[in-house]
């Protein structure tokens, strides 16, 4: 009998109860979401007119078959032996390509009914590749009619489908996978590339300039060029600093040293750096700091701060920043808010993702958008938070909780002092 033959059913020969049930179980195949939800449903409109205790699915693997579902029907059933007299029967079915139904007898010391088990295997042909074997085991008899036999392998080749369906849907969803990496790939390089070759530009024009053997440079123009090439060449540094840095906290491989730190004293240098690096911003640090003590790692937080107050340079220039600090009660709550321009609500949820700029049209406002993918990849290596709240119009509030143990704090410093 050729194979496709062999799946089809003669209606005339069918009850009406199980023509009923060949048209049930095609549709619920056409609609299941999976391979499992539609045995399960298989299994359950077949029942009714197709006794059988137990069914499973082989599927050839890398090297053996591999049992890819089982449901055992019958009750107190032992599930481990049910399979490996399946797994036999699968072995034989592929080894031959072919329908094999057969009777095994387990011994007179088995009294119950599962003495006498009546195994059905079907071969499972996808393209006409033998892909596995779908295996019934009834146990007790009695032996499978014509119509039963023609019922399970019409059910054999809706298997069949429903593997060819999930692999292709799977393979659709790795080559969709694929495609998005490369894309995110392409957009990585196309962003490094754009903000390395800027300062480069800068740095190869003013040098060639300066090298030019046919002007005469006054001395002010030549300190104007060389503090363009003195200032771009400290970008590019900071660029390459920051895309290392991110992808070590990417991968997870930025080492942190945490030590006790004290947060006012902390947040005092930090004001005095950004205040002697930007001049065209204001920042006041709440009066009456608590003297609290975290475990941070100070030059990670530090750049945490910097760049928050670069950005409010850059973002909301001529703005106060208000940095200010509450104690709660297992953490501390460092609040930075400017009075710029503010960020429109569509862009938060994403601020904090690598690469992410809000667009913006004033083209010498410069960045890489790593800044706040840093600063959140840092403040969650201290298992503290930090999100963004902002107004258009009246400015943007950056928020961090950090955990606060001045106990363990307190602990470390004192056995530090005493080892000392
Ligand atoms: P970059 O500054 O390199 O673009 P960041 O990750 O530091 O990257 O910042 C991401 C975006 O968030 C910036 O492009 C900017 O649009 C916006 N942003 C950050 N801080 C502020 C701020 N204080 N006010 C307004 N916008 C800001």
């Amino acid at each position: 009998m050729d194979r496709a033959d062999s799946e089809k059913i003669n209606p005339a020969t069918l009850r009406p109860e199980e023509l009923e049930a060949v048209y049930a179980i095609s549709r619920a195949v056409a609609l299941a979401e999976n391979i499992d939800s539609a045995l399960d449903e298989i299994i359950r409109l077949a029942r009714p007119v197709f006794i059988f205790d137990n069914m499973v699915l082989f599927l050839r693997g890398k090297e053996l078959l591999e049992p890819a579902y089982a449901r055992a029907i019958g009750r107190g059933r032992f599930k481990e032996a049910e399979l490996s007299w399946g797994e036999a029967t699968a072995y034989e079915v592929l080894q031959t390509g072919r329908l094999l139904s057969r009777i095994e007898e387990g011994g007179e010391e088995i009294t119950d009914r599962t003495r006498f088990r009546f195994l059905l295997g079907l071969p499972l042909y996808l393209e006409n590749h033998l892909e596995g074997a779908l295996v019934f085991i009834r146990f007790g008899g009695p032996p499978y009619t014509p119509d039963q036999v023609r019922l399970s392998e019409f059910i054999a080749g809706l298997v069949a489908q429903l593997i060819g369906h999930d692999r292709l849907v799977k393979h659709i969803a790795h080559l969709e996978a694929e495609r998005k990496l490369n894309q995110l790939q392409e957009d990585f390089i196309a962003t490094v590339s754009h903000e390395l070759l800027t300062p480069l530009g800068f740095i190869k024009g003013y040098a060639t300039t300066l090298l030019r053997e046919d002007i005469e440079w006054d001395d002010q123009t030549r300190r104007e060029f060389l503090t363009i090439i003195d200032e771009e060449s400290d970008r590019l540094r900071e660029l390459i600093e920051n895309l290392m840095d991110s992808s070590r906290l990417q991968a997870g491989t930025l080492k942190m040293s945490f030590q006790p730190l004290r947060l006012d004293a902390f947040l005092r240098d930090v004001v005095m750096r950004a205040l002697s690096l930007h001049d065209n911003i204001q920042i006041e640090l709440q009066n009456g700091l608590p003297e609290l003590r975290i475990m941070a790692d100070a030059s990670r937080l530090a750049q945490v701060f910097d760049n928050l107050l670069t950005n409010a340079s850059k973002y909301a220039p001529n703005s106060t920043v208000k940095i200010s600090v509450i104690e709660e009660q297992q953490s501390v709550h460092i609040t930075l808010s400017d009075n710029g321009p503010g960020i429109a609500a569509e862009h938060l949820p994403s601020l904090f993702k690598r690469f992410y700029r809000v667009p913006n049209p004033d083209k010498n406002v410069r960045g890489t958008g790593l800044g706040l993918f840093i600063c959140r990849q840092i403040v969650n290596a201290h298992n503290g938070e930090i999100w963004a709240e902002s107004k258009v119009g009246e400015g943007t509030t950056f928020h961090i909780r950090l955990p606060y143990n001045q106990q363990q704090a307190d602990q470390v410093l004192s056995l530090r002092e005493s080892n000392q």
